[in-house]
């Protein structure tokens, strides 16, 4: 991944959360506090303005702004868990790992944090099954199908961790807010990062 792809991926993270914030919003407030949107909507409003004014000649300087914008920008659970896993991601491309080896580092920077496993109704349950994929057959368009996969999962989940666990058997059958936002993710690293045909 070159600086411009990971600028690229950025932004179409912005924009697809700006687009579906509504959406993050109201998912949120079935199982939590309906904030989900907000928060990532500040947080990746605050990113587009940090990274227009920036010179980050790699994809590494790129992910690292991104994710110490974000841990600055969002409070909430998502704000820190989006923002080290962005900055594990940035500080592993930084000292040359292969993206496969990036993800993982994101992934680990986020159960590091938040302690949460597969099956906890969490974004986890969306990242850990498009890493495996992305690790498996090095596809960007793999990882995103896992990651929807991993979304659907979530619905019948009763939640373990976040807010969402305060509700208890009540939390059953509603999508996770955050495993929402983190299948938006990899759909933009497929979008961004696909091989061009026209080139
Ligand atoms: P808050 O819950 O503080 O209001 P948000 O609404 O922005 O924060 O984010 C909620 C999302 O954060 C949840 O849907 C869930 O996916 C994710 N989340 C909460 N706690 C954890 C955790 N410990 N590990 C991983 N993800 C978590
Ligand atoms: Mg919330």
């Amino acid at each position: 991944m070159d600086a411009d792809q990971a600028r690229a991926w950025v932004e179409r993270i912005a924009a697809a959360v700006r687009e579906r914030a509504d959406e993050l919003t109201r998912l949120d407030a079935a199982i939590g506090d309906g904030d989900h949107g907000v928060n990532l909507r500040r947080g990746f409003d605050a990113v587009t303005e940090a990274l227009a004014g920036a010179e980050l000649p790699t994809a590494g300087d790129v992910l690292v702004k991104t994710g110490t914008t974000l841990v600055s920008k969002v409070g909430g659970a998502s704000g820190p868990l989006y923002g080290q896993a962005f900055r594990a991601m940035g500080k592993a491309l930084q000292q040359d790992a292969t993206l496969a080896e990036a993800l993982r580092a994101a992934l680990e920077a986020v159960q590091k944090l938040g302690k949460a496993v597969p099956g906890d109704k969490t974004l986890v349950d969306v990242l850990v099954p498009a890493v495996e994929a992305f690790e498996a057959t090095g596809d960007v368009a793999a990882a995103a199908r896992a990651a929807d996969d991993g979304l659907r999962s979530t619905v019948p989940l009763q939640a373990r961790k976040g807010r969402a666990s305060y509700l208890g058997e009540r939390s059953i059958g509603h999508q996770d807010p955050g495993a929402t936002s983190m299948s938006m993710v990899f759909a933009a690293l497929a979008a961004a990062t696909a091989p061009d045909p026209g080139r």
